[in-house]
C-alpha cells in the first residue's frame, strides 16, 4: 500500500499516532417471537445481562473515577428486577429474550419520562438494551474506542452520536467515507481533533501502524514524523481588530465554554439539534430553557444567533420518529419539520425566550433549510410573536438565494450555511466521499453565488454572515469580507486563526483578494488566487 493517501483534510493542526481500527457496528436482528420458551428466553437474558454488567466493571476499572461512577450507576439499571419482570412479561407473550428486553426497556424509559433526574439517563439505558440484545444475538454493537492512550481512530464514518463517544485517547480521525463538510468533519474541527476524512483503503492500514495525520495537506502519510506535516498559511500579528466580526459555531455546553475562551464576538450559529441526538422523548419547555440558559450565559460575549432544529437527513433525532425517506437530504428537513412538529419548534422559541428573559443575553433566531420567501415570513412571524429576537434565515437552497432582494423588511437577517448551499447548487450529497471535489468552497459556482448573495443583502438593508465550515478557512474568511459579507461564523478551533487573518488585511486588500478570486475558473486557481494575495501581504 502507497505511504501516501489522499483525502479532504480538517483543521489546521496534525498529529501522528498509532492506528486504531474502528470495527463497524453490526444492525440488532429485528425483535421476533420464539418456540424455546420462557425458562429458556429468561436464562439467555440473565446471561447476557451479566456479560454486559462485567463489561462495565471491566471499562469503569479503566476509566476515572466520575467514569467509573457512571458505569456503576448504569450496570444497578441493567440488573433493576423490575425490569427484568417486565420482560419475561414479554416472554410469557411468545417474544424472544432480545425482544422482551427491548420492549421493558421501552416502556421504563417511558414511565420515568417525567423524572428530570432519570430523563438524562434514557439513553444510556437504552444503549444498554442495545448491548443486551446484542450480546443476546451473539453480535458486537456500538463503538470500542481506546479508553486510554493516544491513537489515531480509522472507521468507515462516524455518526454524530458516535463521535460523542470519543474518548480523550483519541487524538486523530480518519474516514473512509465522509465529506468535508460532513458532521464528523465538523465535530471533530469543532474538538480539534485533526481529522482527514474520504482517505479511500483507509480501512486497511494495520492497527498499530504509526500514521501522520496531516490536514492541511490533505493527505496521511504512513511512518511519516510531524515535522512533515504541511504547514498552514501565518500571518503578522497587526494589533487590529479583525475587518469583520468573527463568531464561533457551537453545539453544546462544552463548546459554548470552549468558544468563551477565544476571541469571538458572540456565536453565529448554535446547533440546538445537537442537543437532541440522543433524546427519546420531546424534552419539556422547561427543561429547554434551562439546557439553554446554562449555555448562553457560558457562551462568549455578543449576540448569539440559534438556529432551530435542523433534523433529518443525517442528524436523526430519535423522538421526532421520522420517516425514512427515499432521499432524506431532499426531504423533510430543517424548517419543513413544522409540517408535523410545530410544537417542538415552538416549544424551542419558547424556551430560548425565557432563557433569554433568564440570562439577559441577546438572542438572534434562525430557521434552516427555507427555500421560500413565504417559509421565511411564516417563521419571521411566529419568532415574532414568541420572543424578543431578532429574527432570520439560512441561506441553504440555491432558490432562497435566488431571492435575497424578496427578504427586505422580511427578516433581520441572513446566513449563508455554503455546506447545504453547495450540496444543493451541485446536486453533490455532502456524505459521499467521491463528490469531495465538488464541495470544496473555493468552486467558483459557489464563490460567484455567495458574491451575489452578499450585495444583494445589503442593498435589502439585510445583514448577513456565512456560518458553513467554509468560513472556518481563513483565507476563505478574508475572502468572505471582501464580498461584502458583514460577519462570519467559525468553528469554535478556527476562530483565532480566522481573526488573525482578517486581521491582517484591511478593507482595499479583501476587496483586491475578492476581485482575483472572482476572476479565476477554477477551484485550484481560486484557492491559488486567495493564497497569493495573502502571501504578498
Ligand atoms: C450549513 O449547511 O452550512 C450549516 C451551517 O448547517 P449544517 O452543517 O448544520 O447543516
Ligand atoms: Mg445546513
Amino acid at each position: 500500500m502507497s505511504q501516501v493517501l489522499s483525502g479532504l483534510g480538517v483543521g489546521l493542526n496534525a498529529v501522528v499516532a498509532e492506528v486504531f481500527q474502528v470495527a463497524p457496528a453490526a444492525a440488532l436482528p429485528a425483535w421476533a417471537k420464539s418456540a424455546a420458551g420462557v425458562e429458556a428466553e429468561s436464562t439467555a437474558l440473565k446471561t447476557a445481562i451479566a456479560s454486559v454488567a462485567a463489561d462495565l466493571a471491566r471499562l469503569g476499572s479503566a476509566a476515572d473515577e466520575t467514569t467509573a461512577e457512571i458505569f456503576e450507576a448504569l450496570t444497578y439499571l441493567l440488573e433493576d428486577e423490575s425490569l427484568f419482570d417486565m420482560a419475561v412479561a414479554h416472554m410469557d407473550e411468545g417474544w424472544s429474550a432480545g425482544a422482551a428486553y427491548g420492549m421493558a426497556v421501552n416502556e421504563f424509559a417511558e414511565m420515568l419520562a417525567g423524572d428530570a433526574a432519570f430523563e438524562e439517563r434514557i439513553a444510556d439505558l437504552q444503549d444498554l438494551s442495545k448491548r443486551v440484545q446484542a450480546s443476546i444475538a451473539g453480535i458486537h454493537v456500538g463503538l470500542d474506542l481506546p479508553q486510554t492512550g493516544a491513537y489515531v481512530i480509522v472507521g468507515e464514518d462516524f455518526s454524530p452520536a458516535d463521535t460523542a463517544q470519543f474518548t480523550p485517547a483519541v487524538v486523530g480521525v480518519i474516514t473512509v467515507k465522509g465529506g468535508p463538510t460532513s458532521h464528523t468533519a465538523i465535530i471533530c474541527r469543532s474538538r480539534s481533533i485533526p481529522a482527514v476524512v474520504s482517505v479511500a483503503h483507509a480501512d486497511e492500514i494495520q492497527a498499530g501502524t504509526s500514521v501522520l495525520v496531516d490536514p492541511v495537506g490533505d493527505r496521511i502519510v504512513i511512518g511519516a514524523s510531524l515535522d512533515e506535516a504541511t504547514k498552514p498559511l501565518e500571518f503578522a500579528n497587526t494589533g487590529r481588530d479583525p475587518l469583520v466580526e468573527v463568531r464561533a459555531n457551537i453545539g453544546s455546553l462544552d463548546d459554548a465554554e470552549a468558544a468563551a475562551k477565544t476571541g469571538a464576538v458572540g456565536v453565529g450559529l448554535f446547533r440546538t439539534e445537537l442537543l437532541y441526538l440522543n433524546e427519546s422523548s420531546q424534552p419539556s419547555i422547561e427543561r429547554q430553557r434551562d439546557l439553554y440558559a446554562s449555555i448562553l450565559a457560558a457562551a462568549p460575549a455578543g449576540p448569539i444567533t440559534v438556529r432551530t432544529i435542523d433534523a433529518g437527513s443525517d442528524k436523526p433525532v430519535p423522538f421526532l420518529n421520522m420517516p425514512e425517506e427515499e432521499n432524506p437530504a431532499l426531504g423533510v428537513r430543517g424548517y419543513r419539520l413544522i409540517q408535523d412538529h410545530r410544537s417542538f419548534i415552538e416549544d424551542q422559541l419558547k424556551g430560548l425566550e425565557a432563557a433569554r428573559v433568564a440570562t439577559g443575553r441577546e438572542i438572534w433566531v434562525m430557521a434552516p433549510m427555507i427555500a421560500t420567501v413565504q417559509e421565511a415570513a411564516e417563521f419571521a412571524a411566529l419568532a415574532r410573536s414568541l420572543g424578543s429576537f431578532k429574527v432570520g434565515i439560512m441561506v441553504e437552497t440555491p432558490s432562497i438565494a435566488a431571492l435575497i432582494p424578496d427578504l427586505e423588511g422580511v427578516v433581520d437577517f441572513v446566513s449563508v450555511g455554503t455546506n447545504d448551499l453547495s450540496q444543493y447548487l451541485f446536486a453533490a450529497d455532502r456524505m459521499n466521499p467521491s463528490l469531495g471535489a465538488l464541495l470544496n468552497p473555493w468552486q467558483p459556482g459557489l464563490i460567484r453565488t455567495l458574491e451575489r448573495i452578499a450585495s444583494q443583502a445589503k442593498a435589502a438593508g439585510i445583514y448577513s454572515s456565512v456560518c458553513g465550515e467554509s468560513a472556518s478557512d481563513p483565507a476563505f474568511a478574508v475572502l468572505l469580507a471582501g464580498l461584502g459579507f458583514s460577519s462570519v461564523s467559525a468553528s469554535r478551533s478556527q476562530v483565532d486563526a480566522v481573526r488573525a487573518a482578517l486581521s491582517a488585511v484591511d478593507e482595499s486588500q479583501a476587496v483586491a483578494l475578492a476581485k482575483s478570486v472572482l476572476a479565476a475558473k477554477s477551484a485550484e486557481d481560486t484557492k491559488s488566487a486567495a493564497v497569493a494575495a495573502l502571501s504578498a501581504l
